[in-house]
């Protein structure tokens, strides 16, 4: 095992690479998540944040407050704000879509791309995790758009985590699409069922993205459940 990627339901990922362990959209006490955040203390190395909304914020100060050696990169009017939260603006970086991100200590690379959602402070993003062997793609909060195309050819992805839940992001069917697009070795879906607004059937995913991408493997999990790849 090189790496694993934890769900720990909605949006909330803990994912090791490359030795760290990386928190994306911490909202660790959501209703379907088995663990508590305390879970976490002293043991996080990296919070990444892709938009403002409390379910993908989550429990993020509360982190980097029992996890005095973490750091959190986000787009940079939220880290900003995030920063001034926790009265240590140094403990935050902030980024932008585009280039690589890099922090201090992390040995995995960061790419924030768009995603077509909606954010108070600065805009909502995707992100790409990667150590140079294996790629994550975090899709956030996002509707279908036509460049993930381009993230699957220049970068190439390994395992997209992508939302299925509908009403505020892609249903099943968009997800597979996005899913095609990016040209994704492995799928794992989230942000559903959280509550009833974002009911969904995972299997009706992974039925589409057959039909859609039959080379990708659709990886249902649990909440609190691994992939180790
Ligand atoms: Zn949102």
């Amino acid at each position: 095992m090189s790496g694993y990627i934890r769900w720990l339901g909605h949006s909330a990922f803990e994912i090791y690479l490359a030795g760290n362990v990386i928190l994306v959209d911490p909202w660790i006490s959501n209703p379907l998540s088995p663990v508590s955040v305390g879970e976490y203390r002293g043991r996080v190395d990296l919070i990444v944040v892709t938009h403002d909304h409390m379910d993908h914020v989550g429990d993020t100060l509360e982190l980097l407050k029992i996890n005095p050696g973490a750091r959190l990169v986000a787009v940079y009017e939220l880290a900003n704000h995030i920063g001034e939260q926790l009265g240590d603006p140094g403990r935050v970086v902030g980024a932008n879509i585009g280039g690589p991100v890099r922090v201090e200590g992390v040995n995995t690379t960061i790419l924030f791309f768009p995603a077509t959602h909606s954010s108070t402070r600065g805009v909502a993003t995707s992100v790409l995790l990667s150590d140079g062997k294996t790629s994550v793609f975090h899709a956030g909060d996002t509707g279908l758009f036509s460049e993930m195309e381009l993230i699957g050819e220049l970068y190439g992805v390994d395992i997209a985590l992508v939302p299925i839940g509908g009403h505020f992001t892609m249903d099943a069917l968009q997800a597979a699409k996005a899913v095609q697009m990016l040209k994704a070795k492995v799928a794992i879906p989230m942000h559903y069922n959280t509550f009833p607004l974002i009911s969904a059937n995972p299997d009706d995913f992974e039925r589409k993205v057959k039909q859609l991408s039959p080379s990708t493997r659709v990886i249902v999990l649990k909440p609190g459940e691994k992939y180790e790849f």
